[in-house]
């Protein structure tokens, strides 16, 4: 269905379905006929493409995914939702419709299952709830697709797309860089969607990398890092690393000397190479003191 962006008729659909919004579920759905479009071009590389979609909600995006992709998978959490999209993508005969928590699935599982042979994409509206614990998952669950292009809150997208080293840096940056390349496409203002948020939004995309940016000895070992150093974020390394890995700080001292870098620097502004050196002096550290 092409109206999808019509208040009059999407109000129309939900009433008769007696559908209202949750605020827990992070339901803001699109109603600015431009951006859907527009995500859909920059999520679908090519028609070869088998696109997995995170909470199609009424479905205002699936249809254009749907237009342009050989298979779409859509997993919706809230099962009202469900007979909603079975009348409003009736005509689409590319889609399967999965109600289930994006959380709880195996998605290795389910691209085979679903997509065979074909390229991969990740394409969706995040439910702003649960934006960083997704995309975590999408990255360290390795998926087997070559993008992931989503619409976020305009500060976690600001966050996801710094540079190593800038102010917006943080833990999920470099998490996020050691998996892919981000790339900032374009904002998305508020009243792009019913009901509004309180925020912008932007749609950014994470083209996957092939080859990993940096290796380390140990991948926990690193993401352990980057957890503790951020935590507390205008600390100095060897206060925050003491506390976030339980160890002294005359230890994160020499964990951080033997790494190489600078003791009174903080977590912002470390490079990815910089960080993986503390991993690896880390990684040393806990498995001879053993
Ligand atoms: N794609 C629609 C659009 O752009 O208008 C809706 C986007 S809305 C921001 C987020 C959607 O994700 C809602 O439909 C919500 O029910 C769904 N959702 C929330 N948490 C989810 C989860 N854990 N797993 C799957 N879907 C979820």
């Amino acid at each position: 269905m092409d109206k999808l962006y019509d208040i009059t008729l999407i109000k129309g659909i939900l009433q008769r379905y007696g559908f209202s919004f949750s605020k827990g579920l992070g339901q803001n759905f699109i109603i600015n006929p431009s951006v859907c479009p527009k995500i859909a071009e920059y999520g679908v590389p090519d028609e070869s493409y088998g696109v997995l979609e995170i909470g199609p909600g009424i479905g205002v995006l699936t249809n254009e995914l749907c237009k342009r992709a050989k298979k779409v998978v859509a997993v919706e959490i809230d099962k009202r939702l469900i007979p909603v999209l079975g009348e409003t993508l009736s005509e689409h005969k590319n889609l399967a419709v999965i109600n289930d928590d994006v959380m709880k699935l195996d998605l290795n599982d389910l691209i085979k299952r679903e997509f065979g042979d074909m390229p991969v994409s990740v394409c969706a509206n995040l439910p702003y709830y649960i934006t960083s614990p997704i995309i975590m998952k999408l990255l360290e669950d390795k998926l087997d697709v070559t993008c992931i292009t989503v619409m976020v809150q305009k500060e976690a997208a600001q966050r996801l797309c710094a540079m190593p080293g800038s102010r917006d840096c943080g833990a999920v940056t470099i998490s996020a860089r050691y998996y892919c390349e981000p790339e900032m496409l374009f904002k998305v203002s508020a009243g792009s969607f019913m009901p509004a948020p309180k925020v912008d939004s932007a749609v950014i995309r994470l083209n996957v990398r092939k080859e990993p940016v940096i290796t380390p000895k140990d991948e926990k070992t690193l993401f352990k890092v980057i957890k503790a150093a951020f935590l507390q974020r205008r600390k100095v390394l060897p206060n925050t690393l003491a506390a976030g890995l339980s160890i002294s700080k005359s230890d994160a001292e020499k964990i951080i000397e033997k790494a190489g870098v600078d003791k009174s620097a903080r977590a912002e502004q470390l490079s990815m190479e910089e960080f993986c050196k503390i991993a690896d002096s880390t990684y040393d550290y806990f498995t001879c003191s053993k």
